[in-house]
């Protein structure tokens, strides 16, 4: 016997902000990519990074439990600086910071924050967008470079 129901999406009660998924591309749009945010968008963080990449790039970065790129990953390259232990990724071919990502352990290793300007359908000017100050962290470098 088959216990057949209907695609029951399971709900946490004890998350008390809901998520919506958004969308989100690349300024030539070859690249693209889903989060998933808390709604209403103002209960999220928004950085202005300070660093001397984010200084240049004017990215507004949110960090993310996950993310997809559902297409366009070839047109995605990386740059690294500094510790070279936070991946940049950014659109070959326009150009836009798409996310980074940190691979370095002792800070927030794995995660990825997303350029908030890259989201389809959200006004940025609802956000509260608060400084990063990235220009004075120093992450150390890897112990043991994988390279
Ligand atoms: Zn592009």
């Amino acid at each position: 016997m088959v216990a057949s129901s209907k695609d029951s999406e399971k709900q946490d009660s004890m998350n008390h902000s809901t998520e919506v998924s958004y969308e989100g591309s690349c300024h030539c749009r070859p690249v693209g990519f889903s989060t998933r945010l808390p709604s209403p968008l103002p209960h999220l963080t928004v950085i202005s990074c300070n660093c001397s990449y984010c200084h240049i790039a004017d990215s507004l970065l949110a960090f993310v439990d996950d993310m997809e790129i559902h297409q366009g990953t070839e047109s995605l390259k990386e740059y690294r600086f500094g510790s070279h232990t936070i991946q940049i990724f950014f659109c070959g071919i326009c150009g836009a910071n798409v996310y980074n990502k940190s691979v370095n352990p002792k800070f927030r290793f794995g995660q990825c924050a997303i350029n908030m300007r890259l989201l389809h359908g959200i006004d940025l000017g609802t956000v509260e967008v608060s400084k990063g100050d990235g220009k004075n962290i120093h992450l150390p470098p890897l112990e043991e470079d994988p390279l």
